[in-house]
């Protein structure tokens, strides 16, 4: 090494001032430059000449002036032997340039008296830019309305942090000034901080971080349960460093919390539900099973009505018992679905024929559509779906004084090995209220209907029918058809289908129950019915299972039109006015050739013994009793080889 001694200390120093980077400046007590080397002029703009012009004061941004004039009050006392600040001056061209200035004053060796200032000035411009657009681009990423609930820090990539926003604060309880400058660490603990600057410094895996964080430390020693996110702060395409937004999650703990014990408080209630209705359920059979066999017995008119006061009430108390239970199993887990052949169109029409009596009652005609790409086997639980077809339909015809039902079954959509049908039951009837919809699911809610007594029904069925679609992977909604009076219950549910079941009835004329489609050439069938609702529900019937009907309206028009035109089959009502249907029965016998004769069917409401042994002997092939179901018409056509 070079002996210090050899060096010219003059020569030095002066290499030193010409060639630092830094700028340095002699300024005279009254401010005006004395001397400055040529880092000063390229950081300023002017030549060393120009700088004998004007003053430093009058290069300074007007609104920095003052800065520092306390500290140089203390300089001049001898309080501090220099300082630092930071300030803006106008270069020649009257751009701004940011200078962190280091100020001290010479003073004479012998009296102290000042002499004059060095200023050392290092441009940090760039520096400082960029701090304003990180500044910038934190206050517009805190003020973003979708972060309003969650604190938002940012910090450098050496963890030390730039800014908050108010929720910081909140959640820390360190005003953001307390925050600024301090590490990172201080919120999250030195382990995560440590973690978290390796990860972000190695572009590690960020999110492994980010769920390693999950508390924040407050200020006051408690630990905040938090959800954290990072994003990286980018300006001028380099990561500059990073935000941590974090999300309280307090109140969503607890509130998980609460739901779990709801959860299991509802699970035990409905675990001692349906073990209740269960035990309730046996002896009401024997209640009710006793009272048919009282029935049967000899009994004075007073004690018969007494009797089938008790009956009715225990079918009743049953029913609801019955619904009770089915909700609870399924609230409680216990309802499974099973798998088995399922024909769409036939628990459509089973259905159907449970409720059609008391369609027929109300006079309420009932219509059916089922899409042909509706296919006609698919695997699914043939009792549940039964259940919510049974469900609506009974609802559909509970709340529906005059008009009709219809219900219309579609496929929305076909994958490999599922198909989604939709199930639509449409009425006419009193309607849902607008405000009373979203609660129609709900367990034991009745709509306030003014016409309708409260009492019918538990209010269980539609929150059965809803928990039963959505174990059949579908959903159940209500919709208010928009041109006319009544309501819309629709509903989905999935359905496993094998390949070859998937195709539609197009395709399998053979199947059972089908209501449509059918290949066979169709018969034409009148239909001789006084009564317009029968006549609307046998026609529907007929021409469902693909035949062509004609209407009459009694014995002596039926007469007339099968002179007219060689139908295959008569669906012969016995009770008409005018002439009846046993009497065209005869007339037809009477006036057609054997070849010509359609086949008869009676159909009658006398359902006795004996009724059908006498119609076949006045003449008429087969015969059918009301309320007629689909089947019954299928089976009947299918008897007289007519299918
Ligand atoms: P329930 O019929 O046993 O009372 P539900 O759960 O099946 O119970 O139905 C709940 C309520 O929804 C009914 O009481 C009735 O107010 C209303 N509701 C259901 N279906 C219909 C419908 N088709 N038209 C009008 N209101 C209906």
């Amino acid at each position: 090494m070079q002996n210090l001694e050899t060096i010219d200390p003059q020569a030095l120093f002066g290499h030193i001032y010409t060639n630092a980077p830094i700028g340095i400046a002699l300024i005279s007590l009254d401010r005006k430059w004395i001397h400055v080397n040529p880092a000063v002029c390229r950081i300023f703009g002017y030549t060393e000449e120009e700088f004998m012009h004007f003053t430093i004061e009058d290069i300074r941004h007007p609104d920095d002036g003052g800065n520092a004039s306390g500290l140089l009050t203390e300089l001049w006392e001898g309080v501090i032997p220099s300082f630092e600040s930071e300030n803006r001056y106008l270069n020649k061209d009257g751009d701004i340039v940011w200078t962190s200035v280091h100020v001290s004053l010479v003073r004479d060796e012998n009296d102290g008296k000042p002499l004059y200032y060095i200023c050392q000035f290092i441009d940090v411009t760039k520096n400082k830019l960029a701090e304003m657009k990180l500044q910038e681009s934190i206050e517009r990423y805190t003020s973003l309305k979708k972060y309003n609930h969650d604190a938002i820090i940012s910090f450098g990539l050496d963890g030390v942090m730039i800014n908050g926003n108010s929720m910081a604060q909140q959640m820390t309880g360190y005003l953001i000034e307390e925050l600024i400058g301090s590490q990172i660490s201080k919120l999250i603990g030195d382990k995560n901080a440590a973690r978290l600057l390796l990860a972000l410094n190695h572009h590690a895996d960020i999110e492994r971080v980010e769920k390693d964080i999950s508390f924040i430390r407050h200020k006051d020693g408690h630990s905040v349960e938090v959800l954290v996110t990072l994003a990286p702060i980018i300006i001028q395409n380099q990561t500059m460093g990073f935000y941590i937004i974090a999300k309280d999650m307090t109140e969503q703990k607890k509130l998980i919390i609460e739901k779990e014990a709801a959860e299991k408080t509802n699970k035990a209630k409905s675990d001692f539900l349906a073990m209740m209705s269960h035990e309730i359920r046996t002896p009401m059979n024997g209640v009710i099973g006793m009272t048919d066999v009282l029935l049967e017995t000899k009994l004075d008119e007073e004690q018969m009505e007494y009797v089938q006061i008790i009956k009715k009430s225990g079918d009743t108390l049953l029913a609801i018992i019955n619904d009770i239970l089915d909700f609870s199993k399924i609230e409680s887990g216990k309802t499974e679905l099973m798998e088995e052949p399922l024909n769409v169109r036939a628990v459509l029409s089973e259905t159907l024929y449970l409720v059609m009596s008391k369609a027929l009652e109300k006079n309420l005609e009932i219509t059916t559509s089922v899409d042909p790409k509706v296919p006609n086997l698919v695997q699914g639980d043939v009792t549940k779906l039964r259940q919510v077809l049974l469900n609506l339909l009974s609802n559909a015809i509970k709340f529906t004084p005059n008009g009709a039902i219809s219900i219309v079954v579609e496929t929305v959509s076909q994958e490999m090995n599922t198909v989604r049908l939709q199930f639509a039951i449409r009425d006419t009837g009193i309607g849902v209220p607008k405000d009373q919809v979203s609660q129609l699911f709900e367990p034991f809610y009745q709509v306030d209907h003014f016409m309708t007594r409260k009492t019918e029904g538990t209010g269980l069925g539609l929150a059965i029918c809803k928990k039963l679609v959505e174990l059949m992977d579908g959903q159940i909604w209500h919709e208010a058809p928009e041109d006319q009076t009544g309501s819309t219950f629709l509903f989905t549910a999935s359905f496993r289908v094998q390949s070859s079941d998937s195709e539609s009835c197009d395709s399998w004329p053979e199947l059972d129950g089908s209501f449509e489609n059918s290949t066979e050439p169709s018969l034409k069938i009148l239909i001789a019915e006084d009564n317009e609702v029968n006549q609307v529900v046998l026609k529907k019937m007929i021409e469902k299972l693909g035949h062509k009907t004609t209407l009459v309206q009694n014995g002596q028009e039926a007469v007339e039109a099968v002179k007219r035109y060689p139908y295959d089959i008569i669906f012969m009502d016995i009770q008409m006015p005018g002439m009846d249907g046993l009497e065209a029965t005869k007339r037809i016998h009477e006036t057609l050739a054997d070849k010509k004769k359609p086949c008869i069917v009676a159909v009658t409401a006398h359902a006795m013994k004996g009724d059908c042994e006498k119609y076949l002997a006045e003449g008429m092939d087969a015969y059918v009793s009301k309320p007629i179901s689909i089947d019954a018409i299928s089976a009947i056509l299918e008897g007289l080889g007519r299918t």
